[in-house]
């Protein structure tokens, strides 16, 4: 998608994870919450995201992996786009079973190796994405730009869906 557009992609979860592995102050905080499986505290997540959006090359577009994740970053989000007069297009919504997600996840660990790939934690991944993730689709949907595309599948049949509901 990126390289399609040309835009940059901004994960909340890379940024983070480069953090814990620089132990910058910010990784150090948000590590504990990482290796449990929680969501790491709105106020910390917002604050990447605005300085990141800030950055020059984001003035074209950008994509967003893995934020806003709670109705509190998706407010945060929307003031942080309308103080500096920009829009969201479209929020595509990747719908996958949680028994594939657990499968992906448990192979991921074995090529990646993240520290969160593992039964447990991603348990409560799950419920916490249930809890606080799962609600942002109703939120997008009476915003009028939800797309929903079937996460099951190869990863080219994928890009194609999203490209085709991304118009
Ligand atoms: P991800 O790479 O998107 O799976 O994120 C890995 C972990 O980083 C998550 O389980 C959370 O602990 C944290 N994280 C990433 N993005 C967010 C976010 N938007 N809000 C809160 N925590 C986040």
């Amino acid at each position: 998608m990126k390289e399609k557009f040309k835009i940059p992609q901004i994960s909340t979860g890379e940024i983070l994870r480069e953090a814990v592995k620089n132990s910058t102050p910010m990784g150090l905080e948000a590590k504990k919450f990482m290796d449990a499986g929680d969501l790491v505290p709105d106020v910390v997540v917002i604050g990447i995201i605005k300085d990141r959006l800030a950055e020059p090359d984001c003035s074209k577009g950008f994509i967003l992996d893995g934020f806003p994740r709670t109705v509190e970053q998706a407010e945060a989000l929307g003031k942080i786009l309308r103080e500096t007069k920009m829009d969201l297009d479209a929020v595509v919504n990747l719908a996958v079973p949680d028994q594939e997600l657990v499968n992906r996840l448990l192979s991921r660990a074995k090529i990646e190796g993240r520290a969160d790939d593992n039964e447990e934690t991603i348990k409560n991944r799950l419920k916490n994405y249930n809890d606080k993730t799962f609600p942002l689709i109703d939120y997008y949907r009476k915003e009028g730009i939800l797309k929903e595309v079937n996460g099951v599948g190869s990863m080219e049949e994928i890009t194609m869906e999203i490209l085709s509901v991304l118009g």
